[in-house]
């Protein structure tokens, strides 16, 4: 019988600066028998660096059903093995969840590494509320969807976090004004860690200017990180949200115009219309 105990290692990789690879990361990325890497090029370069000779193996958003069955059963074995992707923390926009919730599920041990995380580097020099946040990852490409999420989040208090790329990034800021308005404040960080990062903040058209006014502020990769809507917009968001309803409700059951209602104004669709225990 097997007696040795296996494990998943769910590494964090630097997102820039590779001096940001933690000792323990680097040991560990030493000494596993298999890697589980989004792109095994990319974490090569950073295997080489640090002299890991482990074997690395492709896992990403096409393969990952297959691949799992073959990592767990290794792990079942008693190998180590660990999970990196390309930059930051698996599973944070990144490929990793259907891995690590299989091990859950086959009582496999997994253990974090922690360490850089684009999300997080970017809230921590925000200077917006961080007691409370909201993780939205990268809104949809297509744009009268990004428009609809945006439309339900405006009355969200807690600040809101966005991953972007280069080529929305300015499309999205300009959405986020015509939804959320003038007023609501905005940090963008673009290329944390690297040579050229910088963090714009202010009212969403001072930042849109800066960006627009500087193409090289077009470049890179970006964090967006909205306010929370003030006590005052969320309640005027209420407000806007019940005038609709009372007025869909003349048309349609109330269920349905609590709905739009929501889709609509941003409203919470269970302030509208709904059980209190809902
Ligand atoms: N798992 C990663 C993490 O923990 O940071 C995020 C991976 S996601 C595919 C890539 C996105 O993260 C980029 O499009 C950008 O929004 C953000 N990002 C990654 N590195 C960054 C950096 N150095 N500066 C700003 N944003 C970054």
């Amino acid at each position: 019988m097997n007696t040795v105990q296996g494990k998943l290692w769910v590494v964090a990789t630097p997102i820039g600066n590779l001096d940001d690879l933690s000792g323990r990361a680097e040991s560990i990325l030493c000494r596993v028998s298999l890697i589980a890497a989004e792109d095994t090029r990319h974490t090569g370069a950073l295997l080489a660096r640090i002299g890991s000779r482990a074997p690395t193996i492709a896992l990403h958003e096409h393969n990952e059903r297959e691949q799992v069955y073959r990592i767990i059963e290794a792990v079942q074995g008693g190998a180590e093995v660990a999970l990196v992707s390309d930059a930051g923390t698996p599973l944070i926009s990144d490929p990793g969840f259907r891995l690590v919730r299989a091990a859950r599920e086959a009582r496999v041990p997994v253990s974090p590494v922690p360490g850089p995380c684009a999300a997080i580097a970017a809230l921590s020099v925000a200077g917006l509320p961080s007691d409370r946040f909201v993780f939205e990852g990268f809104l949809v490409a297509k744009a009268s969807a990004r428009r609809e999420r945006l439309q339900q989040l405006v009355a969200e208090t807690r600040t809101l976090i966005f991953h972007e790329s280069s080529h929305r990034i300015v499309e999205m800021l300009k959405d986020a004004q015509s939804i959320l308005g003038d007023e609501r404040q905005v940090v963008v960080a673009r290329e944390l860690t690297k040579v050229f990062e910088t963090v714009l903040s202010g009212s969403l058209p001072e930042v849109i200017e800066q960006i627009e006014a500087d193409s090289n502020q077009q470049r890179g990769e970006f964090v967006v990180m909205l306010a929370g809507a003030s006590g005052e917009q969320a309640d005027a968001t209420l407000v806007e949200g019940r005038r609709v309803f009372a007025l869909l409700s003349e048309e349609m059951a109330p269920a349905r115009a609590a709905r739009m209602a929501a889709a609509i104004t941003g409203a919470p669709r269970k302030l509208l219309y709904g059980k209190p225990a809902d």
